[in-house]
């Protein structure tokens, strides 16, 4: 295996000993002796914990191996050794980006890093926005600022959208309708359109990136039917956000809804999360507003939370409190050196899931033992196995799941995804209905090494379907 370059342990070893010489210089004193550790049950610990961590996935309840393109299970991601050491740095001083007092450079450089997201996705310079605990907490706060804004109107969403919304919008006790999807997974603008002539939906919400299969609402579409009736426009960018970087001219790229990523722009609201495409640890989403003033919903009149600046507190703004300064140190340290760009930093980097999704997408269509679902649009491929009927595709996908992750010496790490009989035979009209729904397998490409690695994994998951009996 190649090298990882940069280094993590260097970066590590220069950040501790910077902040060596920073703590010296306040000078020195006594640790207490309370928060000594004994050596020996500190060893024995540290030993288990690390057996715990290393321990082999499957039977002995080990982690899967995210960090290697084998693993195109969930949506993991490893973060970038220039952002892990970045949050190990600011983690060893703790600040916390609640307040600017708790931390003033990570909260700068948290206004920053929430400045090039929004240009990113073309927002005016004067929006509103802040980090998250990551895509939920960004969202329950666009759907709070939704309801405020709204407050005897409901949200919508389409049935493939994220299911906190649903769960967000009963939190917030606000009224909300799913509006159903085309058998690819795309919001169903008739479908919307009956949904806004009710008169009752202050929001809507469309997903840049379904969780599921992959599919991009038809944002650009929408558009002119949400002005129609007054309705504010959510969009839900938590796992594609990024890609809107190749969309600003022809990218090349087939099937990718261009278009869509470039409406983002027009959007009330936007959540992305840094920790899921950004090469971030978890603990990073990013909530953006385009109308500042919504500012004034968050107020609170907490005496303990103004110190010594005029300035804007992230803390009057977030309805988290305390926040990890790390989390916005390490974004901001990854985007100097992999900047937003579409041809330098992070673009390339999504480039090459695109081209692994296509790759993939080419290798299924010409397999006689597996079937491509729908043609990928990001980088996440839906596929079967052939079969005669929805329950031979189901337990043979879930075969395929089991046998490919249990493969002994070379396995490859896959998810399944549950599709309703209707869109499964919408796409795929052969197959027995016998069943109301079935299980399919689903590839998360996220990783850029995933380019060159799916030649291997079609192999892989091809011969384990050519064993299945
Ligand atoms: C992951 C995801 C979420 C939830 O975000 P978390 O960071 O897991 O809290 C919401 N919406 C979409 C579309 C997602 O992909």
């Amino acid at each position: 295996m190649a090298r990882r370059y940069p280094d993590f342990r260097q970066l590590v070893q220069k950040a501790n000993d910077s902040l060596d010489v920073w703590e010296a210089s306040f000078g020195m004193f006594d640790w207490h002796p309370s928060l000594a550790v004994d050596d020996e049950r500190l060893g024995e610990a540290f030993d288990e914990y690390l057996r715990r961590l290393t321990a082999a996935p499957g039977e002995d309840g080990g982690n899967y191996p995210f960090f290697h393109p084998r693993y195109a299970g969930q949506m993991l991601k490893p973060p970038h050794p220039v952002a892990l050491a970045a949050y190990a740095a600011a983690m060893r001083i703790n600040p916390n980006n609640h307040a600017l007092d708790g931390g003033p450079p990570t909260s700068q450089m948290e206004k920053e890093v929430v400045r090039d997201l929004a240009a990113m996705f073309g927002f005016p310079d004067d929006h509103l926005g802040h980090l998250t605990g990551g895509g939920t907490m960004a969202n329950l706060e666009a759907l709070f600022v939704a309801r405020e804004l709204h407050p005897d109107k409901g949200i919508a969403f389409s049935k493939d959208a994220h299911y906190t919304h649903s769960r967000m919008a009963d939190m917030l006790r606000m009224d909300h309708r799913a509006v159903s999807v085309t058998p690819e997974g795309h919001m169903d603008l008739n479908a919307l359109e009956d949904v806004l002539k009710t008169g009752n939906i202050g929001t809507l919400v469309m997903t840049a990136t379904s969780t599921g299969l992959g599919a991009v609402d038809p944002i650009a579409d929408a558009l002119p039917i949400l002005r129609k009736y007054g309705a504010r426009l959510h969009v839900d960018a938590a796992y594609g956000g990024f890609f809107v970087l190749l969309a600003e001219k022809d990218s090349g790229f087939s099937d990718f809804p261009a278009q869509h990523f470039r409406a983002i722009s027009e959007a009330d609201s936007i959540v992305v999360d840094p920790h899921k495409h950004g090469l971030q640890p978890y603990g990073c989403g990013c909530v953006l507003f385009r109308d500042p003033t919504v500012g004034r919903f968050y107020s609170h009149d907490s005496p303990f939370t103004y110190f010594s600046s005029d300035d804007l507190h992230l803390g009057e703004i977030s309805l988290e409190c305390s926040r990890p300064g790390a989390a916005a140190g390490a974004l901001w340290l990854t985007l100097k050196c992999l900047p937003l760009k579409a041809t330098d930093g992070l673009g390339p980097i999504l480039a090459s899931g695109l081209r692994a999704s296509r790759k993939l997408a080419e290798l299924l269509k010409a397999s006689d033992l597996l079937e491509l679902f729908i043609q990928p649009e990001t980088d996440i491929v839906t596929y079967l196995p052939a079969g005669r009927s929805l329950s031979e595709v189901d337990s043979a996908s879930q075969s395929i799941f089991e046998k490919s992750m249990a493969a002994f010496d070379d396995p490859v790490f896959l998810s399944t995804y549950r599709m309703t009989a209707a869109r499964m035979s919408a796409l795929h009209p052969k197959l027995d209905v016998d069943m109301d729904q079935s299980r399919i397998l689903r590839s998360v490409l996220m990783k850029p090494e995933h380019e060159d690695y799916v030649d291997h994994l079609h192999a892989r998951v091809e011969s384990i379907a050519r064993s299945l009996p």
